[in-house]
């Protein structure tokens, strides 16, 4: 598998943690860490740190994201935020269908792909999240779960607009666990996952399409994880965190 046809990436998902002022502080951090970085470097994070997170790393190569996006423009939806609210204050990502969006919020892939299309449409770039329950996996069926995601997630979604969709494969069991996939069972459902949208579109649409792995991924084995063909990149919680954890990470994409 040839990964010069994509790019890869290392997002931070910093869920609930840091208030803007210490947004800033771990930006400013982090910029001199991964400055000379080979891959795109995002930090995604909560949506008050958003305009302090914009305003911290114009002129650098760190990107901004956001965690969530509601798929209407406006109206009477108290407690969401739109798109174009992301745009104008200049983000470029979004996380989508994170897992604990699934388990705490009542996400489903209906809203996923909702989101999903709404945040192509105005111009954002989805990091779609997929991944398989434990007791999924141990039932046999990490492969079903993944390919009703992606055809649910995705649906409607053009081989046009493919190009600006990164997935992230995210076995919950892994999630601030500790316990990280091995980079054979990452690479197996990476690679599977791109089978499935050369199904959905081709092979030459799914080969450009960067998929990142999740689930504890840290400084100590990002290393092999990210040696796997068909890992592209990570999401990373808990080591986003902490600046030179991330940026160890960062160095071993490039
Ligand atoms: C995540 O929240 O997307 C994640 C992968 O978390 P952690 O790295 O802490 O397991």
């Amino acid at each position: 598998m040839d990964k010069s046809k994509r790019k890869a990436i290392i997002a931070g998902n910093w869920k609930m943690n840091k208030t803007p002022s210490e947004a800033k502080a771990l930006l400013e951090e982090i910029k001199p860490l991964v400055a000379d970085a080979d891959c795109e470097v995002i930090a995604c994070v909560p949506y008050v740190d958003l305009a302090v997170a914009v305003e911290a790393v114009k002129g650098s190569n760190v990107k901004i994201g956001a965690e969530n996006v509601h798929w209407e423009e406006k109206g009477a939806f108290t407690g969401e935020i739109s798109t174009g609210m992301l745009k104008e204050i200049g983000v470029e990502y979004v996380v989508l269908g994170h897992s604990e969006r699934r388990q705490y919020f009542g996400e489903t892939d209906e809203t996923v792909n909702k989101r999903t299309k709404a945040a192509l449409a105005a111009g954002l770039k989805p990091i779609v999240c997929v991944g398989e329950l434990l007791w999924e996996r141990e039932c046999d069926i990490t492969e079903e779960v993944i390919a009703r995601q992606i055809k649910l997630d995705l649906w409607d979604v053009t081989e046009d607009e493919l190009k600006n969709v990164v997935i992230a494969y995210e076995p919950v069991w892994a999630i601030g666990t500790g316990k990280t996939a091995t980079a054979d069972q990452a690479e197996e459902v990476c690679a599977f996952i791109r089978a499935q949208l050369a199904k959905l579109y081709n092979q030459e649409a799914a080969d450009a399409v960067t998929i990142q792995y999740g689930g504890s991924m840290n400084d100590g084995n990002a290393d092999e994880l990210l040696g796997k063909a068909d890992v592209d990149g990570g999401l990373i919680g808990g080591a986003s965190l902490v600046a030179e954890k991330f940026a160890a990470i960062v160095k071993a994409a490039g």
